[in-house]
């Protein structure tokens, strides 16, 4: 594999900006390598700035829904463009995408646009605080919210990966108001809700993590979670930034059927361009200005482009439910094969998966909260990662993320990268 160009820009990268990367995971770290400079991308494929191909899983790291580029949005794109790329001002299209995102997630009669997934939680907790006139809020160990301060305590995703879930930076006044709680654990969410009786604003939580590897919240717990939320008056936020219009047209709530009072979305929402969103009931979100006192704004937020790209998503999906059918299928094919390929290396690794969310741990336990995602070998990761690299799969270069399937993966792709999955085992366990 040549990535001699690939190799020369990183090195001029790292003169110029932190690590060379414009966000951590991307610079491969963790799995001891260096990060690839990617050319373009088409459907399933990637191409690097050396001209090599990749079948890859990352999708932008969830955006991509419908794999590369897909000719639908690349022609909305160009159609908003003709009008301009920004206007500071109402625009037609931001009404119907608000429209939609309430017809596709239900529980969502309002919702604001903004410009990442990290804006949109750190809205979403500030107008329950705001609502409930209360400063705590639990979040649970190993799930990722994005980069906001009173988040970044035991975060997942790099946070977690490069070995600094909690960061400096973050003040000790600022990590006060931040509970923590176990995954699938609800009995450590009943001991911290009775310690701080009427002071906690909210409980947020990535329905099914996919930060922390793919762990799925169990039926029972978030519907525990959801039944505590209604008696002490918290406000639940359904954190569906990786998950929302993923694994369900609404979101892991629709599959789940629990509604949250409050959702955060963002990557498929925005086509590929940076996009946030937060929604739930009507008078929570009445409290955003200027129609309440909830300070939130964006100068770019609901940008035509961004609504462009993000509306032509929504609407085929909206307008073509079947895709979900599609994804399972290739979905399971892929996670057969793997299974199979686990059996050939006499290995029983946790092998977790939702939908097109996919992710196989190096531990043989039993991976359902933190503490057990984290005894992952991440070395052996790093090792499996590579080979599968040099057979031309591009996964994500880190343990704790997911694998996630698109529609554009083909019989022939998923096939490959059966075939490089069981060569890399036996490379890196032989
Ligand atoms: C990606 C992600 C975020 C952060 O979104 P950004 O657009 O990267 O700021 C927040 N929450 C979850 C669950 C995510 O997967």
């Amino acid at each position: 594999m040549n990535i001699i160009r690939s190799g020369r820009l990183f090195e001029e990268a790292q003169k110029y900006i932190p690590g060379g990367v414009n966000s951590p995971v991307r610079a491969f770290k963790s799995v001891g390598g260096k990060p690839l400079f990617i050319k373009k991308g088409i459907g399933s494929k990637i191409y690097d700035v050396d001209g090599n191909e990749y079948v890859e899983y990352i999708g932008s790291w969830g955006p991509h829904l419908f794999g590369h580029n897909p000719p639908f949005i690349k022609k909305a794109l160009l159609q908003a463009i003709e009008n301009g790329t920004s206007f500071g001002a109402p625009t037609e299209l931001e009404v119907k995408m608000a429209k939609l995102i309430t017809e596709m997630v239900p529980s969502v009669e309002m919702v604001r646009m903004v410009n990442s997934g990290t804006e949109a939680t750190m809205s979403a907790v500030r107008a329950a605080r705001g609502y409930t006139k209360r400063d705590k809020f639990i979040k649970f160990e190993g799930c990722y919210h994005g980069h906001a301060d009173h988040f970044l305590i035991k975060a997942g995703s790099g946070a977690l990966t490069l070995g600094i879930p909690t960061s400096p930076g973050v003040t000790k006044a600022n990590a006060a108001d931040t509970l923590l709680a176990d995954y699938n654990d609800i009995e450590s969410v009943k001991k911290l809700v009775s310690a701080n009786k009427g002071e906690i604003a909210a409980i947020i939580i990535e329905p099914i993590a996919g930060n922390m590897g793919v762990v799925a919240g169990s039926k029972e717990f978030l519907t525990e979670l959801r039944v505590i939320c209604n008696e002490e008056k918290i406000i639940l936020i359904f954190d569906e930034v990786m998950t929302g219009f993923r694994v369900a047209k609404g979101g892991a709530q629709e599959l789940l059927n629990i509604k949250p009072d409050l959702s955060t979305f963002g990557k498929i929402i925005g086509g590929g361009l940076p996009v946030g969103a937060f929604g739930g009931k009507k008078e929570i979100m009445e409290m955003i200005a200027p129609a309440g006192p909830v300070y939130q704004a964006g100068t770019l937020s609901g940008n035509p482009l961004a609504m462009a790209a993000g509306y032509a998503g929504l609407k085929y999906i909206n307008d073509n439910p079947e895709i979900y059918k599609t994804l399972e299928e290739k979905s399971a094919y892929l996670e057969e094969g793997f299974r199979e390929n686990l059996k050939e290396v006499n290995k029983n690794y946790a092998l977790n998966r939702v939908g097109s969310m996919m992710c196989m741990f190096f531990t043989e336990k039993h991976v359902n909260d933190f503490q057990s995602a984290v005894t992952s070998d991440t070395g052996l990761y790093g090792k499996y990662f590579l080979e599968m690299l040099k057979r031309g799969i591009y996964l994500a270069p880190a343990q704790f993320e997911a694998v996630f399937v698109s529609t554009a993966h083909s019989t022939e792709d998923l096939d490959k990268t059966i075939t490089a999955h069981l060569k890399a085992l036996k490379a890196v366990l032989l």
